[in-house]
């Protein structure tokens, strides 16, 4: 029965490993957090590019805006000195002062804007490297959250049915020696040890000459260090 049953257990350990494969591709898929967390970083590393441009639109605007305002109150002065209305000549005097006052005003402003959107280029082409960048990184995130979810639906169904093959093939095993293998597997990740020349392919360590003897009787010996069950390929015709 002996002979069979190293074999049959070599398929469990198979399977076994294909599972610990499949769970490790499933910790790598994250949902998209790394990149998403790469994109936070990069803006709040890169906010002050990204304020400075933020900051200068709203300073164009705003300027413009106190043009158009002291323009608009200038021109009111005007209209009201040229309605016939106000005759005395102080009086005339006062407002031509308070006009003379927003136009100034509203020059200052104007080139105050001017000024402004002369640094816009070059504010905007650094900002825009980093909006780009953001915009790159949250399509990655999109993409991957989408990806993700599709790869861990199909791994799950992949370790189901995997998990099911290993039911059938571990029943091909005796109690006692699954019961020996599963335990050094909880233990040590992998319950068998393929040897590999005259060493425990798992560990490393030598084995002596006897046990790979055993070994090649289809017989169960464990690795003298690891304590997984040993086991030779024997390469197929
Ligand atoms: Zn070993």
């Amino acid at each position: 029965m002996a002979e069979n049953e190293l074999a049959a257990l070599y398929q469990v350990h198979l399977i076994d490993e294909a599972l610990l494969t499949m769970k490790q591709r499933a910790t790598v898929l994250d949902g998209g957090k790394s990149i998403r967390a790469e994109f936070e970083s990069l803006k709040s590393e890169k906010s002050a590019e990204l304020k400075a441009l933020a900051d200068l639109e709203s300073g164009i605007a705003t300027a413009e805006q106190k043009a158009k305002d002291y323009r608009e109150k200038a021109a009111a002065i005007e209209r009201h000195l040229f309605s016939g209305k106000v005759v005395n000549p102080k009086e005339i005097a006062g407002y031509e002062t308070e006009m003379a006052q927003f136009k100034k005003m509203a020059d200052d402003a104007e080139w105050q804007g001017i000024e402004l959107t002369e640094q816009l280029p070059e504010v905007k082409a650094t900002a825009m490297v980093v909006k780009r960048e953001l915009q790159k990184l949250a399509k990655a995130y999109e993409a991957r959250q989408v990806s993700d979810r599709e790869e861990g639906k199909l791994l799950q169904e992949e370790y189901k049915a995997k998990q099911e093959q290993r039911g059938s093939a571990a029943a091909r095993v005796s109690k006692n020696l699954l019961a020996t293998y599963d335990a050094v597997r909880a233990k040590m990740g992998t319950g068998m040890g393929l040897v590999a020349g005259k060493a425990c392919g798992a560990c490393g360590t030598n084995i002596p000459t006897k046990m790979l003897e055993i070994v090649r009787e289809d017989k169960v010996a464990s690795c003298p260090s690891c304590h997984r069950i040993l086991f030779e390929v024997v390469p197929s015709a």
